[in-house]
């Protein structure tokens, strides 16, 4: 399942990414932008634009409800049945919604901290824009974070 969020929901994308699941966002994305490529590339439209649910497109739309990026999330994971794992966290780039690459430690090298580099020793890089990913204490506390949140929305689903 993929989504495209429009430009009110950048949070939701991002936790959306953080739990491994392809969302494209921009916030160059205008209103016909968003349309064409949830039609082209196949995406269900997240909106908070209620009349965007009452245009005639052929992509699926769902009106988000809540206000609160971690509620959206779970309401996003409860209304389409997704079910996330730790396993599927930091998959995707937060950046670029690119999937990671797995690279080798002798790769990176000079380009992430040193404690970081001596203390862990799995790595992976988002190949378009670079950025380097590895699993440390913001990667702990966002996982813990997200783990809770689907919890909570399976809670929610089997209710
Ligand atoms: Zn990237």
């Amino acid at each position: 399942m993929k989504f495209i969020c429009d430009v009110m929901l950048g949070k939701l994308a991002k936790y959306l990414r953080i739990a491994g699941i392809d969302t494209e966002y921009s916030r160059a994305n205008t209103q016909p932008r968003l349309i064409k490529t949830a039609e082209e590339e196949h995406r269900i439209l997240l909106t908070r634009r209620r009349e965007m649910t009452d245009f005639n497109i052929s992509a699926p739309c769902y009106f988000v409800n809540s206000n609160y990026p971690p509620e959206q999330f779970q309401e996003v994971l409860s209304h389409f049945n997704i079910s996330s794992d730790i396993s599927q966290f930091f998959t995707v780039c937060l950046l670029c919604n690119r999937p990671l690459i797995k690279v080798d430690k002798t790769v990176i090298s000079g380009k992430v901290p040193e404690y970081v580099f001596i203390t862990i020793n799995d790595f992976s890089q988002c190949p378009c824009c670079k950025k380097i990913y590895w699993k440390g204490t913001h990667y702990n506390n966002m996982a813990r974070r997200l783990n809770r949140l689907i919890s909570q929305s399976d809670v929610l689903n089997s209710a």
